[in-house]
């Protein structure tokens, strides 16, 4: 490639809105541009980047025996509502008419089309095991797309998915993808930890992350640095409730119990809470005086198991919740917690209660009634912009660093990390849903055991950019640059010397199989090595006549930056 005919344009300094460091590179060097929120057109520059994480990932998973297919990114209500998803998938799951007015979504994941590939193309245990996979556009409607590419509402992902004859087959599968994404991070060349994540109502332990370590993240590891231990923010989350659970015991204990027992019921509830999707509610008990007054609140931080709506919890509708609780006010709220008015981050967690303003008790349990849970329940990545996130990280840190790791094998830390890969045991929760089976050897149908693995494509280039980066721009680990070497002519209009030599180097190099690009742009030396040092080449070869007088040009690699002079027929062996 000739950078005179590449399209390449770059800029001093990123748009205000950037945030992130992944992302002020990524548009300076003209990998991205924005069209709206979460929305990105990928340029040349970064497409190139891109297609060379596709190539790795393709490369591994057709050697682990994936097939590679593609599904439709448009998907039509009815596979959804089979599994019961269209209702359960909430404002992520973009949904929209066609012109007959049957419902239709934009694929935020592919269970339902691929367990219906399955259902109809797989008949016979002799087929499997089976792994279907595709690179291909998601759209979420994320509620704060930010961060450029690492949270967009579109991207690209990698999403497989294993078929089997039973459980200990998909484990088989489970285990040659973890394998898999191992070889492909470290091809990549990330550093990266696979932490054990929640696997909700499937249960087992058949859930992991990848995440890459950056101080950046959105998500936090918690890790033994002397054993394999490590589990993901949820994992985490558990731990940290754990803590607040001894101490919501203590509290719960010291309380009057009223006639209904209620008490000693939410003290059940939190313990059930800790081993799944955990919700937070606070709600607070008054104790009244024989005239009815009220003389003492009790706030609790209450923590529901599983699907239950806020609607339901406020029902009463979840077992060992009486009606001698009701939802605390703000004021109560920011008391007790010392916390920010207008949000809630009860003690180490992630998932805080949005405290709605000027509403009294009664009328907040009103409006909970009429309202989208959406709008009162936030998670992490949702707080509002007027407001600074809490520092959940720090929050978990005081309850678990230095505590005893699980395997006892040392004490906790905790690091941040960005999730670029997710390897996950489904069961038969989609193909009973689907009713999707194939016949067994013994000549009876069998729902297939599932598995689904998933690669963030284009959040893995922010997520390299974020753990490779100085003052001057991208550090590309050399698997996936734009371009692997280039070459800059000093002087280019002029000297005719120089043009001959690089564009030699430039054919040698390029019929070495080397990606290489070379600068005939005839820009001054200092704009060219800013562009280049901006977009990340790993290795710079400069070509002037000075140096050639000498038989020497002179070479430099992105990350030490140290200058070497060598004769040209020498530099190949220093770029492979
Ligand atoms: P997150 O927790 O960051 O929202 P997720 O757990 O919802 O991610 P999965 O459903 O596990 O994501 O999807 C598989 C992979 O797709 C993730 O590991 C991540 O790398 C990538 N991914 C998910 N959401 C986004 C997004 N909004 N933008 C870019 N990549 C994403
Ligand atoms: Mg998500
Ligand atoms: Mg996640
Ligand atoms: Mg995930």
């Amino acid at each position: 490639m000739r950078a005179s005919q590449f399209h390449l344009f770059t800029l001093k300094e990123a748009p205000s809105d950037a945030e992130v460091v992944s992302q002020k590179l990524m548009l300076r060097a003209g990998m991205i541009r924005k069209v709206a929120a979460g929305i990105y057109n990928y340029m040349p520059m970064g497409l190139r980047s891109i297609r060379k994480v596709e190539a790795i990932i393709r490369d591994e998973l057709d050697r682990a025996g994936a097939m590679e297919v593609v599904m439709p990114i448009v998907q039509p209500a009815e596979l959804w509502q089979e599994t019961g998803r269209w209702d359960k998938m909430g404002p992520e799951m973009l949904r929209f008419k066609d012109r007959h007015d049957r419902d239709f979504a934009m694929q935020p994941t592919s269970e339902e089309v691929v367990t219906d590939i399955a259902r109809q193309e797989l008949k016979s245990y002799r087929q499997l095991p089976k792994n279907f996979y595709q690179i291909q556009t998601k759209f979420r409607d994320e509620r704060r797309p930010r961060f450029g590419v690492m949270r967009g509402r579109e991207f690209v992902m990698k999403d497989a998915y294993s078929f089997d004859r039973d459980a200990e087959a998909a484990g088989r599968s489970y285990d040659n993808m973890y394998a898999t994404y191992c070889r492909i991070f470290d091809r990549i060349g990330l550093e990266y930890r696979a932490v054990a994540a929640d696997t909700g109502a499937i249960g087992g332990d058949r859930s992991h992350e990848f995440q890459v370590i950056a101080d950046t993240g959105e998500d936090a590891i918690v890790y033994c640095p002397d054993s394999d231990y490590a589990a993901n923010i949820e994992l985490a989350e558990a731990l940290a409730l754990q803590a607040v659970r001894g101490e919501a015991r203590v509290a719960l204990e010291k309380t009057p119990t009223p006639g209904k027992a209620t008490c000693a019921d939410v003290a059940d509830l939190l313990q059930v809470g800790l081993d799944t999707t955990v919700k937070s509610l606070v709600l607070a008990s008054d104790e009244t005086d024989d005239k009815g007054e009220v003389v003492k609140t009790t706030l609790w931080l209450l923590l529901v198991r599983g699907d239950h709506s806020l609607n339901e919890v406020k029902a009463g509708k979840i077992e060992g919740l009486g009606s001698d609780f009701r939802f605390a006010t703000e004021t109560e709220i920011i008391e007790h917690f010392g916390c920010k008015p207008g949000y809630l981050g009860p003690i180490g967690l992630r998932k805080p209660v949005r405290v709605v303003a000027d509403r009294s008790v009664a009328n907040m349990a009103d409006f909970i009634c009429g309202a989208n849970e959406e709008d009162f329940h936030y998670t992490g990545v949702n707080w509002g912009r007027d407001l600074p996130e809490p520092d959940f990280v720090a929050d978990i840190r005081n309850v678990v660093e230095g505590d005893p790791s699980p395997d006892g094998k040392g004490v906790l830390a905790i690091q941040r990390g960005i999730e670029v890969g997710h390897v996950f045991y489904l069961g038969n929760k989609y193909s009973k849903a689907m009713n999707a089976s194939f016949l067994d050897i013994d000549g009876k149908p069998k729902h297939f055991e599932m598995g689904c693995y998933g690669i963030g494509v284009t959040r893995i280039i922010g997520a390299a950019i974020e753990q490779n980066h100085d003052e001057r721009g991208i550090i590309w680990p050399a698997a996936i640059a734009p371009f692997e070497v280039v070459i800059c002519g000093v002087g280019w209009g002029k000297s005719e010397l120089v043009r001959d030599e690089a564009t030699r180097l430039y054919e040698t190099l390029k019929s070495a199989g080397i990606d290489v690009i070379l600068d005939d742009r005839d820009e001054r030396p200092g704009v060219m090595f800013a562009d280049w040092e901006l977009i990340g080449v790993p290795h710079r070869v400069t070509i002037g006549d000075r140096g050639l007088k000498e038989g020497m040009v002179e070479y430099q690699t992105r990350r030490d930056g140290e200058q070497h002079k060598l004769a040209p027929a020498d530099i190949a062996a220093h770029v492979i």
